[in-house]
């Protein structure tokens, strides 16, 4: 059926269901007709502490009775300054300046941006980037030009620039990619600065690889003066099991990206922070070294104090003890099941292949389970034949034994 409403990712033309979401609250989505659903997903990987939780809709409400938006070139505002302050508190040290953004896409882009600027204003210009294969960074141009190629991006292919791409280092073959990123950062065409999701590939089908590799990838880098930049817009807040990432490594990047559960997941905000050598190659009297990049609703007060009451979330509520346990709870189940292949998990994190079915994004599989899924009121949305579950770390026993209970009842049906 035709549909004013053109969704993401969605082929209008095969006329699946589309239900209406009227309300949440922790792991629950209610549907106008009075269904309640389980968010395994957390909302596309953004809910980390539940639906509306009271915190974040008390600042967001507040501050919007106060400050809706302000531009934001020459202007500042008391959330925006607090957030970038208390962001500093909590990332590691070197870790010193906040740029502000909307997505997680915009702010690959801008650091993307930041490296290259840095480069250029340094007086040494470089533009080549090298990627993980099966990255995924988002969906504007820059972000897809450092993400895996495929049916997702074919009719842009000509238009996304060239880029370096080491290996995905997995178990067995991660001295391979170490020495393709060595010999990459050694190449006569010097790199810019190389991006990574750190520990798990998300979109690219949930693929984890070791901390201590990514500590070497770090590492090489830095012998090379090859920028790092860390995309956490999906590991970050905890979804790893630690605030972010990077640190089971025990790395620092030059410049990492945040945006998903920044707000706790419930309005858009993204940023981009950067080591003092990057905002320093951008410090000068010289106008034309500034860093040139804006969006109209830069460091939205709303969206900024939504994340301040994410921050006051982490200091004063248990999240680690709710992240821990949620890992608990997942790896006990995940154990249990059978018809399973790759079961693997990291932090909130599992995912695993149903034995003995063709793979790829595009396998029939993927919309056939999300429709047997959906059927069952759970909101699960595997990515081909890769099931994955990354729930809001509130989520009870109940609605995750009625989450694996399914998947077993899945897994039967598929294979028959
Ligand atoms: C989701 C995601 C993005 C893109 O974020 P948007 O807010 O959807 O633009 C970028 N990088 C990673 C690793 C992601 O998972």
């Amino acid at each position: 059926m035709s549909s004013p409403v053109w969704h993401p990712f969605t082929q209008h033309g095969l006329g699946e269901p589309i239900p209406t979401i009227s309300h949440a609250e922790g792991a629950a989505l209610y549907t106008h007709d009075g269904r309640r659903i389980v968010d395994a997903i957390s909302s596309w990987w953004v809910t980390t502490h539940g639906h509306c939780h009271p915190r974040i809709m008390k600042a967001i409400a507040e501050q919007a009775a106060r400050l809706d938006q302000i531009i934001f070139a020459g202007w500042t505002h008391a959330p925006a300054e607090t957030l970038a302050q208390r962001l500093i508190e909590i990332m590691p040290a070197p870790l010193a300046h906040v740029f502000f953004s909307d997505s997680g896409s915009t702010s690959v882009e801008v650091a993307l941006k930041m490296a290259l600027g840095y480069w250029l204003n340094r007086g040494e210009p470089r533009h080549r980037i090298l990627v993980m294969a099966g990255s995924y960074h988002g969906d504007t141009i820059g972000a897809m030009s450092v993400g895996a190629r495929g049916v997702f991006n074919q009719a842009y292919a000509p238009l996304l620039f060239d880029v370096g791409t080491i290996p995905f280092p997995a178990a067995g073959a991660e001295q391979a990619a170490l020495d393709a990123l060595d010999a990459a950062c050694r190449g006569p065409d010097k790199p810019a600065a190389f991006i990574v999701e750190p520990l798990i590939l998300g979109a690219g089908g949930m693929l984890i690889y070791a901390a201590e590799t990514l500590a070497a990838m770090r590492t090489i880098c830095a012998q090379h003066d090859v920028l790092f930049i860390a995309d956490e817009v999906m590991t970050g807040w905890g979804r790893t099991g630690t605030l972010l990432a990077c640190s089971q490594a025990g790395i620092v990047p030059d410049i990492l990206c945040l945006s998903k559960g920044l707000t706790g997941g419930a309005i858009p905000l993204a940023v981009t922070l950067a080591t003092p050598p990057i905002y320093d190659a951008h410090f000068s009297e010289d106008r034309a070294k500034q860093f040139f990049h804006s969006s109209s609703y830069t460091a939205n007060p709303i969206a900024c104090a939504a994340a301040n009451a994410n921050l006051a979330i982490w200091r004063e509520e248990p999240v680690q003890e709710r992240i821990d346990l949620l890992g608990r709870r997942q790896a006990e189940r995940l154990a249990g099941l059978r018809g399973i292949a790759n079961a693997r998990q990291i932090g909130t994190i599992a995912a695993f292949e149903i034995e003995d079915v063709a793979t790829g994004y595009m396998s029939a599989l993927g919309p056939r389970l999300l429709a047997f899924f959906r059927d069952r009121d759970l909101l699960v949305r595997p990515l081909g034949n890769t099931v994955y579950l990354m729930p809001p770390y509130c989520i009870g026993e109940a609605d995750l034994d009625a989450i694996y209970g399914a998947i077993g009842e899945a897994v039967e049906w598929v294979r028959g």
